[in-house]
């Protein structure tokens, strides 16, 4: 049984003020009985504030990136011992982000992985196709890709121990939210493409829908029986509107 994630990827917004306000708000509204996770991952100069307003409350913290290096000469990179050491469980790895504005090959996203990995982190490798990719009707191909580059480094075991969230590239922070059935068939796809390998990973391997997410359309996607959570950008930044979307969860 997978349990269902719903992530927040807080991206390059906030300053300590709202930061701390966007967190009570959150910890003040989760409720003990739900049975999602709720994972935060704020920008990484306040991780260790986020931290200290989580105190004993169950939200899992996060990272939005990690070096691939382990330590030494690497300027303003850091490292996933680091991110280990603040209290993170979490890392994104391969945000679309990263790929397209920082030329991040699936290799270099693959090596993040395995960094994480080592250093015990929980890694969430973000694919994803972009619209042009969509309409040439290769979605399916850039995806396994991504994927693959994760199982040609690390074996489909190395993968089984993250979570993939599968992004569209078209819907993030468009507004434009795939429908319940484009997200389902990538995401049934994906778990297809991972049962080629083993048919346990496929089965509990989370895989998270990305993509304009919001309380008003949580519903349809988390009831698909592929979608097994959330990876938030925009609704995750106000705290009633994620809150919503947890309640969804359950
Ligand atoms: C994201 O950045 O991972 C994301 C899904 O953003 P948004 O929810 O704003 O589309």
């Amino acid at each position: 049984m997978r349990r269902t994630l719903i992530a927040g990827n807080w991206k390059m917004h906030g300053q300590m003020n709202s930061i701390r306000e966007l967190m009570s708000g959150i910890s003040e509204q989760l409720q003990s009985d739900w049975r999602c996770e709720v994972l935060v991952c704020p920008p990484a100069v306040y991780i260790s504030t986020v931290k200290q307003l989580i105190g004993d409350k169950t939200v899992s913290l996060g990272a939005q990136n990690v070096s691939e290096q382990v330590q030494g000469a690497f300027t303003g990179e850091v490292s996933a011992d680091m991110l280990t050491d603040i209290g993170c469980q979490y890392v994104l790895v391969g945000h679309s982000e990263r790929r397209s504005l920082y030329g991040e090959s699936d290799e270099l996203v693959a090596d993040k992985f395995a960094a994480a990995l080592k250093a015990g982190l929980k890694p969430v490798l973000c694919i994803g196709e972009t619209l042009e990719q969509r309409e040439n009707g290769t979605t399916m191909n850039v995806v396994k890709q991504q994927i693959d580059a994760v199982i040609n480094l690390l074996g489909i075991d190395g993968l089984a121990k993250g979570v993939i969230a599968y992004e569209p590239v078209w819907a993030i922070g468009t507004g434009v939210t795939a429908s319940p059935e484009q997200a389902q068939e990538v995401h049934a796809a994906i778990r297809e493409h991972l049962k080629q390998s083993c048919t346990s990973a496929a089965q509990n391997t989370q895989i998270l829908y990305g993509g304009s997410m919001k309380a008003a359309n949580a519903e349809q996607l988390l009831a698909q029986p592929d979608i097994d959570g959330g990876l938030i950008g925009g609704a995750s930044l106000k705290a009633d509107e994620f809150i919503a979307i947890c309640k969804v969860a359950g």
